[in-house]
Formats: C-alpha cells, structure tokens, sequence
C-alpha cells in the first residue's frame, strides 16, 4: 500500500529530513584519522535529542538482535548497515554514514560517505559517480514515469563506470514509518515498474561497489559487506515525486559549510 503525502504532512517530512541532514553535517566534522565510530554515534544520538527528535535506528529490527546505535557506520567493504564501536577511521578509508529520525511522527532517512583524510583517485571517483548516480536517478522521480525509469538511470551511470550495483538491498518508501511500500531499486528496465505519483515520498540510496554486485551479511546480523571485499559507497536522499521534478527533502548543503574536506566529492564532477 502506497501512501501519498498531503502538503503539512510533506512540510513535517522536511523537519525529520533536515535534521538528519544537521546531524550529518555534526557527525562529518568529527571524521578524521582516529576517531571511533562509537563517537560519532554518540554525537549523533546527542545531537537528534536535543532536537526533540528519537533516532529511528536504535532499537530497529527483530527481537534480540535490535540495531544498537543511532548510526550505521559502514566503513570500507561494508556497504550498510554498520554497527558504530571501537572502530578507529584510518587515513584514506572511506565511511558511510547512515542516519534516521522520527520527529513530530514523520521520519528522516539519508546517508553520505565520507573520504577519511586523503583518499585515492579511484576511491573519490567511486563516491563521485555514486552520488551523481543518486542525483541521476531523483531526476527521473517525476510524476507518470515508472519506478523502473529511476532504478535504470542508477544502474546505468554506475556500470557505465565498471561498478557493481548492489541488488540485495534497495530503497524506500517512508513517511509514517521508516520503510514504506514501494520498494526503490537501484536496477531495473526503462518503463517497467511501479507508476510514480505526486506525493509519493521515497527514499533513495544508490548501493555501489568497485567491484562485483554480490553482498554477504556478517555474523553480527547487520553488517552487510562485499563478497570480493571490494570498497563501497553509499549515498541517500529522501524525495518527493512531483509534477515535472522531484522536490529533494533533505541536503548535503550542511556537509559541503561544516566539512571542507568533503569538497573533492561534492565539487569534484
Ligand atoms: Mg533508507
Ligand atoms: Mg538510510
């Protein structure tokens, strides 16, 4: 079941996605060699209280193997879904940081990946293309395409490049809850698919490997990695579809002000 959001229940989308946008911006300008994942997840927790928010992650998840943190920290090989702790950031590693809030009843979900210090060509190139891949596939998110137009835009700018597109894990529709129907995949075929309609609100997060597509699940029951151990990103932003263009809820713009290191990825294409 689709829902289609009324404009004061977009309005509240807003609020939730910014915050997450903030939040963000907050944990980015703590990533630098040294530090441990358990930090910026504790900044992040802090920082969503203060706001009269809750972290829509912790807690998340079935019962007895509830996700831990406010963050998902996915460093490297691991594509998603992290769990933050003792793990030190290296020069030159590249950290996804995933983000979900509920405020006033209304989530925010989006995620960025972060150059740890100075990182290789290749590697910024991978955070490059993923982020114009996300950008590629908001910009078929209008209402009367198909749900397959977007998916394509994605998949094709990413192995137009030699990347692997993840197929195991998919975006989202959200609102009410932090995952709604319909499911946002980041492959598929030009005019196949679900119908995109005004007011429908989605998640959108391009998955994207170095290498093969293929992902495992660690033993921890979360961590998602690659199974050649090949470096991935990890971009999201929540959306609506609307006539003619899709209006993005969330921003990078807070990342780009308050962490100037980010610039290579933001600027770079
Ligand atoms: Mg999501
Ligand atoms: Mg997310």
């Amino acid at each position: 079941m689709i829902y289609l959001k009324s404009e004061s229940e977009i309005d509240k989308m807003r609020e939730s996605a910014r915050l997450v946008s903030r939040t963000l911006a907050e944990v980015g300008k703590l990533i630098e060699p040294g530090v441990t994942t358990g930090k910026l997840d504790r900044v992040a927790e802090e920082y969503i209280s203060k706001h009269n928010a809750r972290p829509a992650f912790k807690g998340y998840g079935p019962k007895g193997n509830e996700f831990p943190g406010t963050l998902c920290v996915s460093v490297n090989d691991e594509v998603v879904h992290g769990i933050p702790g003792e793990r030190i950031l290296e020069e030159g590693d590249i950290v996804s940081i995933d983000c979900g809030v509920e405020k006033d009843g209304y989530f925010g979900d989006h995620a960025f990946t972060f150059a740890v210090g100075e990182c290789d060509e290749e590697v910024i190139n991978l955070l490059r293309v993923t982020l114009e891949s996300l950008y590629k596939g908001i910009g078929q998110a209008v209402h009367g395409n198909r749900m397959g137009d977007l998916a394509n835009a994605i998949q094709t700018h990413n192995e137009k490049h030699g990347y692997g597109v993840v197929k195991d894990l998919v975006g989202h529709g959200l609102g009410k809850s932090l995952h709604e129907d319909p499911s946002v995949p980041n492959f598929g075929r030009k005019g196949r698919g679900e119908r995109l309609r005004s007011g429908m609100t989605l998640a959108v997060e391009p998955m994207i490997t170095m290498g093969s597509w293929r992902v495992n699940t660690l033993e921890d029951g979360w961590t998602v990695v690659t199974a050649d151990g090949s470096l991935a990103a990890h971009f999201e932003h929540d959306i609506v579809v609307r006539e003619g263009k899709a209006e993005i809820l969330s921003t990078f713009d807070y990342i780009a002000e308050l962490t100037k290191n980010q610039e290579t990825i933001l600027y770079h294409g």
